[in-house]
């Protein structure tokens, strides 16, 4: 079911090299600008794992059956404050994603019988995940090629979270503002 797409680590290596900047002359100059620059250039090693732990969004994720009818996934994403859901079925399998932009698909499409549908009309059963060890820059990758802002997290049959790009923006700047900081260490000594 996972679809992750491989080759990032390429890619982070290139963008590495093409950021990297000159180094002084002076040995310990040169040794203090390479960590500066290390610290620079390093790209975020955070896992899947990681963020459901920072961003307590790796329990009970909510999710409706496939029979349910749309009217009754309106009413669980509301009272969640939540925009999609997994749609299981009676066996705790995950049969599908449901998000808002179905719903609005849906009532544009058949704005008078919509509420009456079922969760399985509108679901979306191909569903893209990522496991615990999948890295940030892999999920961001997931969501921008897929153009959808939700990745179920399986470790292996179970569902250790749904991630939204909501969450990986707020732990890559949590994590920016931590990096941050350290520069400013490094460099006022
Ligand atoms: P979203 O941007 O997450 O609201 O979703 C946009 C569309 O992609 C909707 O049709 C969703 O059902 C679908 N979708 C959301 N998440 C996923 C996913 N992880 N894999 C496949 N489709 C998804």
């Amino acid at each position: 079911m996972a679809c992750i797409p491989t080759g990032s680590e390429k890619r982070e290596r290139k963008m590495v090299s093409k950021n990297k900047k000159p180094h002084f002359g002076h040995e310990s100059m040169h040794t203090h600008s390479q960590s500066i620059e290390s610290a620079v250039v390093d790209q975020s090693k955070a896992t899947a794992e990681d963020i459901l732990h920072k961003t307590d969004m790796g329990h009970d994720v909510i999710a409706v059956r496939p029979a349910d009818s749309i009217h009754k996934v309106t009413e669980v994403m509301k009272a969640n404050g939540i925009g999609s859901v997994l749609v299981k079925d009676q066996n705790g399998h995950m049969v599908g994603i449901l998000t808002e932009r179905d719903i609005v698909r849906g009532f544009a499409d058949e704005p008078d019988d919509t509420f009456d549908e079922t969760a399985a009309d509108l679901m979306t059963t191909n569903v893209v995940t990522a496991t615990p060890q999948t890295s940030l820059m892999e999920l961001l990758h997931l969501m921008t090629e897929g153009r959808f802002r939700h990745v179920p997290v399986l470790d292996g049959e179970h569902i250790a979270g749904l991630i939204s790009i909501g969450d990986v923006v707020k732990f890559r700047l949590r994590e920016l503002e931590y990096e941050a900081l350290k520069l400013k260490q490094m460099i006022v000594g």
